[in-house]
């Protein structure tokens, strides 16, 4: 029952790469990590580790990292050491003047899934609490804000029902827009496993590539890129026709079915065919497979998310779980698998501009007069917060005069490069709080504030099935670097003088653990109620998943499971929207489809683990993959340089013939940015079309064209 703490040489954490959150344990000598193996008691893992996982240990050369202030007096000049009094009055004072002089939506925060939990509560609080902004977005909104609307209007609540083991006991399981293998690779380990144990598991899995994931696939639907919500819709006029669907369950728990059947009698077997680009016989055969299943789990992720029809997607899936009644039963129910380690953390405390803590709206009157009467403020802020692509449009066109952000690398990961690093170099105030120093982002910084990392900070974190972990420090953190959240107290505390004189701090945190304690109370009552949770608790009884009351002794596996939804009636809802096609098309110009995503063994922007030659050996470079016969049709050869272009920007690479690629598509990884390229990575390529809705981009596909690049 008890999770191991700490022996004297073991730390018993949580691996800080992706959203399955496994539990590791820290071997150290108190100042150095010496080693990293699986927790077995971590209900995430039980005792595996991936790739990253496993050489965590050999991430930690101080050469790439911040590890002193570093301030700039001007623009043009080099940044130089500083300490942190100096560094953070300074902030405290352009931060303050720039409020005073422009008013607070001058300013705003960019924050990250890589924060903890008590980090995100402090930024949260600082944000609108104090400064009075709702410029508050996180690169969560890269990653699910389309999974969040996509549960927030179909089900109620920002809450994946479902947990890990389900996906062991389903019987029949879709994978949408996942490279499971790759992504999320301790879970995948554990649905091979059940797979083997039982052979009749249906898999089906839905991607423009057949990746490595699709080597447990039953059926692989190689779809044309974007058009999903067309395939869910063909999916659910097959169901009907065929009666596989679950009339009791849409009578009693549910709402706007007929609207939904009117729509998807449009989309036949034979118009959905030839639309995504498969034989009307594999659609009939997926339709199948759900509509007789007895239990039937949806698993998705950016395939989905990343699109300028993101929350359509989320939804449509959804409806097939709600006509099917599969939600709120073992082995059944849609969950979308989170990116980041902590980015339902974000969620939960408000990390988005449009949200607050506790699942609550900005937007929402009632929610904004309780979180204010929480922290004793006379208001929240009323005006709309940017979102990420917003936010950084703003700081281009002068808007925001000051940014901060928090342990993540924008001058990499946002779409349309060029556009962002003009608004980082132009931008009069900078401030980069942050573990490495060696990311783009840290170029752009006037004030450069060392961030303490993994293995040397506490907070929690919530993986993607609503299980709340416990992060915990093993070694002191290195030179002058400090955890987040005190940073971010830090700079509250000085700009209270200035903004709030005379009262009492709102920032009097001293361990990670009070501000839990606090944050916790804003949840109280609400779907995601936790607030019987502490980290005393979480040491006692092991990672706890959501909702957790205050007067609960474990936490909770499904939801649901009383057919009861958070709506104003309990009933969900489906959601009838019709397909849209991607933003960008292919042309005479630009005649290739790129796609992008992740490698097995790079994390992000290789921050921390181009720190490791082990995890080059998997894939040494970036390389454009493209379908052999493409490569025969343009005349090139492997390895042959050359220059890819879209209508934002363009890079040179390598060219590979992959088989995984179809062909008129193409495919970049998303880790190598201008530290390794000639260019500024693949995000030069990418556009900033979003998703009206959740405003996530559609980093998932951009029309791009190819040259050979001419040796000198
Ligand atoms: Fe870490 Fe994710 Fe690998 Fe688990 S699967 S070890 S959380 S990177």
């Amino acid at each position: 029952q008890c999770v191991l703490m700490t022996t004297s040489r073991t730390t018993a954490s949580t691996c800080c790469y992706c959203g399955v959150g496994c539990g590791v344990l820290i071997e150290h000598d108190d100042e150095k990590i010496l080693g990293v193996t699986g927790d077995p008691k971590h209900p995430a893992n039980l005792g595996r580790l991936c790739s990253k996982g496993s050489t965590l240990h050999k991430t930690g050369d101080l050469a790439a990292r911040a590890l002193y202030p570093e301030l700039r007096l001007g623009k043009g000049m080099a940044r130089s050491r500083t300490d942190w009094d100096t560094a953070m009055d300074h902030a405290a004072q352009v931060f303050g003047r720039t409020i005073a002089e422009h008013g607070p939506d001058s300013v705003a925060f960019y924050i990250s899934g890589q924060l903890l939990t008590e980090d995100y509560y402090a930024f949260n609080k600082l944000a609108r609490a104090l400064v009075g902004t709702n410029n508050i977005d996180s690169n969560s909104r890269l990653c699910m804000s389309s999974a969040v609307v996509g549960y927030k209007r179909s089900l109620g609540a920002d809450a994946p029902p479902c947990s890990y083991s389900d996906i062991e006991t389903s019987d029949c399981l879709l994978i949408a827009g996942s490279n499971m293998a790759f992504a999320h690779p301790v879970l995948f380990r554990r649905l091979e496993a059940a797979k083997e144990a039982n052979p009749d598991k249906r898999i089906i899995v839905i991607d423009p590539r057949r990746t490595d994931t699709c080597a447990i696939a039953d059926l692989h639907l190689a779809v044309q890129p974007g058009t999903d919500v067309a395939l869910f819709h063909g999916l659910l006029h097959i169901m009907l026709w065929e009666g596989w669907i679950d009339r009791a369950f849409i009578d009693a728990h549910t709402e706007g079915f007929d609207a939904l059947k009117s729509l998807v009698r449009d989309y036949s077997p034979a118009m959905v065919s030839e639309l995504c680009g498969i034989h009307p016989d594999d659609l009939q055969a997926a339709a199948r497979m759900i509509g007789s299943a007895p239990s039937f789990m949806s698993l998705w992720c950016m395939g989905l998310n990343q699109s300028s029809s993101g929350s359509a997607k989320n939804s449509a899936l959804i409806n097939l779980h709600l006509a099917t009644g599969q939600i709120g039963k073992p082995g059944s129910g849609p969950f979308s698998l989170t990116g980041q380690p902590n980015a339902m953390g974000g969620r939960e405390t408000g990390s988005l501009s449009n949200l607050l803590p506790g699942h609550r709206e900005a937007a929402n009157a009632e929610h904004q007069s309780e979180v204010a009467a929480y922290w004793g403020v006379e208001q929240m802020p009323l005006n709309p917060g940017l979102s990420a692509i917003e936010l950084f449009e703003a700081v281009r066109s002068g808007k925001i005069k000051a940014l901060w952000i928090a342990c993540t690398n924008p001058a990499q990961s946002m779409p349309n490069q060029t556009l962002v690093h003009e608004a980082l170099a132009n931008c009069p105030f900078v401030v980069v709080q942050e573990a490495f120093a060696t990311t783009e982002t840290c170029r752009y910084a006037d004030l450069l504030l060392p961030a303490a990392s993994w293995g040397e900070k506490e907070g929690t974190v919530t993986n993607s099935e609503r299980c709340i972990s416990h992060v915990r420090p093993a070694i002191p953190a290195p030179a002058e670097t400090r955890p987040d959240w005190a940073i971010v107290c830090d700079l509250a505390q000085r700009l209270e003088k200035q903004l709030r004189p005379g009262q009492p701090s709102l920032f009097d945190f001293s361990r990670p653990s009070e501000l839990f304690d606090e944050y916790k109370g804003l949840t109280a009552g609400r779907d995601l109620d936790y607030s019987g949770l502490s980290h005393a608790m979480i040491d006692e009884l092991g990672p706890q998943q959501w909702p957790f009351p205050a007067g609960a002794e474990r936490g909770t596996a499904r939801l649901y499971s009383d057919g009861q939804f958070p709506t104003p009636d309990g009933r969900a809802r489906f959601i009838a929207e019709q397909y849209q096609p991607p933003q960008e098309k292919r042309d005479a110009r630009f005649p290739l489809l790129l796609n992008t995503g992740r490698l097995r063994d790079q994390w992000h922007g290789m921050s921390r683990t181009g720190t490791a030659a082990q995890l080059f050996g998997h894939v040494e470079q970036a390389l454009i993959s493209l379908h052999p016969d493409e490569l025969r049709s343009r005349k090139l050869q492997d390895g042959q340089l050359v220059r890819v272009k879209s209508k934002r920007g363009s890079l040179i690479l390598p060219v590979q013939g992959d088989e995984q690629v179809r062909s008129g598509q193409a495919f970049i990884p998303m880790h190598w940015g201008d530290r390794f390229l000639k260019g500024l990575g693949v995000n030069v390529l990418t556009q900033p079309a979003y998703d009206p809705l959740s405003k996530q981009p559609e980093l998932k596909q951009a029309a791009i064209s190819l040259q050979p690049v001419a040796l000198p």
